[in-house]
């Protein structure tokens, strides 16, 4: 799985690139993570930003450096899509995060100020997605996160697993303790002391269950998400 990121900042990301999960995904060569600069798609004399038609505060950033970028690094021999990070996206959720994990590359692009010139979209953009509702500096947190949960279902990535992470069977995880036995005075569920492991199973689905009708009880009305 190859993930190529264009971005004004992409030394911001490299760090959290290289640590834990994912730097050992990279290292084992599981997953391929490209971090593209903008301006080296500048031409001579280019600005990356603009303001825009029609007036308004802010500046645009211009599309065609970003339509460069975007032809230079997409391998049309890999089943791949383009995606834009955008509020106005798609809402990133797990059903989408299994969609994206089939691809064999992801093209970010991340986008700065006001946003990206609408020509991107309609030129080179397969899909937009949003990490929530709410608006961000850029894109490059959003891009992680994308990334971080995409490459989390890539065969090997994981140790443990996977299957048994929230959302998997559309609830929320049990509750889960490990040692010491007591903290401050609470104690760990005697249940998971028992060694009874189909009581532990038992109490665990039952956890989840509850958890999940109490927290987030659109995931039990709608299963699909
Ligand atoms: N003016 C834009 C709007 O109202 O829709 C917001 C631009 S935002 C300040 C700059 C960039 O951050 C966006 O182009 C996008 O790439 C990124 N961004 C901000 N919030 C985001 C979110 N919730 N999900 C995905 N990307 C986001």
């Amino acid at each position: 799985m190859r993930f190529d990121i264009i971005s004004l900042f992409p030394e911001s990301l490299d760090p959290l690139f290289s640590i834990s999960l994912l730097g050992k995904a990279r290292k084992k060569g599981l997953v391929e993570i490209c971090l593209h600069r903008l301006e080296d798609y500048l031409l001579p004399g280019e600005d990356i930003d603009d303001m825009p038609f029609g007036g308004g505060g802010g500046m645009v950033m211009k599309g065609e450096p970003i339509i460069r970028a975007v032809r230079g690094v997409r391998d049309k021999n890999l089943k791949g899509e383009v995606i834009l990070l955008t509020p106005q996206g798609e809402t990133l959720r797990h059903r989408l995060v299994c969609e994206l994990a089939d691809l064999k590359q992801i093209v970010l692009i991340c986008g700065r100020y006001e946003g990206i010139d609408e020509r991107v979209v309609e030129l080179v953009v397969d899909r937009e997605i949003s990490i929530g509702d709410f608006v961000l500096s850029g894109g490059e947190i959003p891009a992680l996160a994308v990334v971080d949960a995409v490459a989390r279902l890539v065969p090997g990535v994981v140790c443990g697993k996977v299957p048994e992470d929230s959302f998997y069977d559309g609830m929320l995880k049990y509750p889960q303790y490990t040692r010491p036995r007591v903290v401050e005075g609470l104690p760990v569920p005697e249940v998971l002391l028992s060694g009874n492991h189909a009581e532990v199973e038992r109490w665990r689905k039952e956890e989840s269950l509850e958890r999940t009708r109490r927290r987030r009880p659109d995931l039990v009305q709608n299963p699909s998400h």
